[in-house]
């Protein structure tokens, strides 16, 4: 995600930058012993705009791995939106919601427990491990109107963590976190979808899948493989600007309104998809989507596989410009959150950083901007955010307030990466996260993952380097 500007005296300092081993845990998560074992999820989904609800069964296939399992977790996000706690201004206008019933396991009636945005499945004593397990459930989703990310306005649905998502089983157990408006509060797998949406005359569907063609018919099914998650935009609102890089298409979807940065964006859409992919490593996708517009409050843009959102224009000490760095900011995240994936609630900064990073580097090296006056604060101010408050790079989300988070996990470790850049060189850097991307493409890494890969290619331990920058550490004893 990226914030947007909350607060005047960051324009000032920041400039055009809107505020806005056991390398990996065992597969995963302990429940698969393969790469190729992963949870397939099989959704019917029916839209009615007159009640903006989506009904229809779900099925998600899930294989069991070397440790037995009593139950299953999976998160129900959309309740965060029946009762807001997350203050006022953030509040949705009219609530949303994400019902359950008919909860069966491999064909038979199950215990299921629902508290807030959890869902818990008991799964009967016959569970071997090493077998799939088939969960299966009607829902009723019901959208919020003005909801971050989850959101329906005009004639638009978008569904974003919209369906039971799979908690993660891992070395530390079941991830359960609550859900939290700082930051991106998600942790997935790597998984399959099959989806059929069933949409009103008229609309068409912008999604994770590959989807340019069959985006008119009433019923469609879409199909996409190793992704972390799965966004869809029921719409009739949305026009787009579409194209390639490389073998890639590159959709660009906008609004009325924002026909005087559709195609400066969606050029850089394309050129920043290159650039990612040159520096970093191949997407593994054929398609992404860039939707424009609005996506909830405080969020500028939002990251989820093959399909990113972004706000057409951000403000700046003059005015407005295109947001072509919250752009590149999100189509960065299909690299850092998207292929290789972290505990996006535990360790925040790990994609976060490495993005903010990526889109320094785009708007400096495509853009010509000169990030040296910002990042030459980055040290001093995080510094005294440190003393004060104690806190570091590497907390979980709940420890961090707004302005706070954004120096911690986005700028500090962006310009620590520049930094890096300096000790190393450019390329040096670039091998790092080639290498990184290249191991841990479809899993999930950590920030000792990080640092590791980081000496291992830089051929001499980054530890303390690291240390003092994300902890705040003088020694290398953490
Ligand atoms: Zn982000």
């Amino acid at each position: 995600m990226k914030r947007r500007f909350l607060f005047g005296w960051l324009i000032v300092f920041m400039m055009s930058w809107t505020m806005t081993q056991a390398n990996v845990f065992a597969m995963e998560n302990g429940m698969s012993t393969g790469s190729e074992k992963r949870p397939t999820y099989i959704i019917d989904a029916k839209y009615d705009d007159a009640t903006s609800k989506i009904t229809g069964h779900y099925h998600v296939k899930i294989p069991v791995g070397e440790q037995k399992l009593q139950e299953l977790y999976f998160h129900l996000y959309p309740n965060a939106f029946s009762n807001w706690k997350w203050g006022s201004a953030s509040k949705p206008k009219k609530p949303g919601y994400l019902h359950v019933r008919n909860v069966k396991v491999d064909g038979s009636t199950a215990r299921y427990h629902t508290k807030e945005t959890l869902l818990k499945v008991s799964l009967p004593a016959y569970i071997q491990t090493g077998k799939t397990v088939q969960v299966e459930m009607d829902y009723e989703l019901k959208l919020p109107q003005g909801g971050m990310r989850l959101n329906r306005f005009g004639d638009t649905a978008f569904l974003a963590q919209w369906y039971p998502m799979l908690a993660v089983k891992d070395q530390e157990g079941w991830h359960t976190d609550p859900y939290t408006s700082t930051g991106d509060p998600f942790y997935s797998r790597i998984s399959d979808f099959k989806i059929t949406f069933d949409i009103p005359k008229g609309y068409r569907l912008i999604t994770s899948a590959n989807d340019s063609s069959d985006s008119f018919s009433s019923k469609v099914t879409l199909q996409q493989s190793k992704v972390r998650d799965f966004a869809a935009v029921i719409t009739k609102d949305y026009e787009p600007v579409r194209g390639k890089a490389g073998d890639v298409e590159v959709n660009l979807w906008y609004l009325k309104g924002m026909e005087d940065v559709a195609q400066e964006l969606h050029h850089h859409a394309i050129t920043a998809m290159k650039f990612f992919s040159k520096h970093f490593g191949d997407y593994p996708y054929k398609e992404v989507d860039v939707v424009l517009g609005e996506t909830g409050y405080g969020i500028a843009g939002m990251e989820y596989p093959g399909l990113v959102t972004s706000l057409d224009k951000i403000p700046t000490r003059k005015g407005e410009r295109p947001a072509v760095n919250v752009v590149a900011h999100e189509l960065a995240h299909q690299w850092w959150y998207g292929v290789v994936g972290n505990n996006q609630v535990k360790e925040p900064w790990l994609d976060e950083g490495l993005t903010t990073f990526s889109e320094f580097l785009y708007m400096h090296e495509q853009m010509g901007e000169d990030e040296q006056k910002l990042l030459a604060k980055v040290a001093e101010r995080t510094d005294q955010i440190h003393k004060e408050k104690g806190i570091t790079s590497v907390e979980s989300l709940y420890q961090y307030s707004d302005p706070v988070y954004g120096w911690m996990v986005y700028t500090r470790p962006a310009a620590m990466m520049w930094k890096l850049m300096e000790h190393l060189g450019k390329e040096k850097v670039l091998e790092i996260l080639s290498t990184y991307y290249d191991r841990f493409r479809f899993r999930i890494a950590t920030t000792q993952d990080f640092i590791h890969v980081a000496s291992e290619v830089a051929g001499t331990d980054l530890k303390p380097f690291f240390h003092r920058w994300l902890y705040f550490q003088t020694d290398h004893k953490k």
